[in-house]
């Protein structure tokens, strides 16, 4: 189907070149890992891993639909899953939202069927066990977290988000 939704991410990595590096891992027998479409650095430099006629895996359940940009910020890196790990300090650099929105409205006018944008956080809400202690869960998924700034970059856009939309038909 044609894509209709856009994921936020943060790779939870300290740079780009790491994240690269974990997005091109082979993890499934079609040869193919999880990476994003597009990367956008701290200084607003926009790359792009896979092309957009493409299916890429970053997200469970709704990639067949999505597009995934992915923000490099460090994230809970390096204690993802550890109960005392899971602040997210990094503010996002101006920078990049602003080629976070440049990308999203130019890519509004390359797929008219996108409607929706949404957090991988919202769409991914499995608990599992912290790796530091097995009596707290936290969050498996946490990207792209609190300091990302919604209203800024909804105000610029005609994408809603998901899951408010979900809540109110
Ligand atoms: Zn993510």
């Amino acid at each position: 189907m044609p894509p209709d939704l856009v994921v936020i991410h943060c790779t939870e990595l300290p740079d780009l070149a790491s994240a690269r590096e974990f997005g091109e891992k082979v993890l499934y027998p079609s040869g193919t890992g999880n990476s994003g479409h597009y990367y956008i650095d701290r200084d607003g430099s926009l790359h792009q891993y896979v092309g957009l006629e493409r299916v890429a895996h970053h997200v469970r359940g709704y990639n067949g639909r999505a597009i995934g940009i992915e923000l490099v910020n460090a994230g809970r890196y390096p204690n993802w899953l550890a109960a005392a790990g899971q602040q997210m300090s990094e503010p996002y650099a101006d920078a990049q939202i602003g080629t976070l929105v440049a990308l999203l409205q130019w890519l509004q006018v390359q797929l008219p069927s996108l409607r929706y944008i949404e957090g991988h956080e919202q769409l991914d809400t499995t608990q599992v066990p912290a790796e530091d202690d097995a009596t707290t869960l936290v969050q498996r998924k946490l990207d792209p977290g609190p300091l990302f700034p919604w209203p800024r970059v909804l105000q610029d856009i005609a994408l809603r988000r998901l899951s408010t939309t979900a809540a109110t038909p």
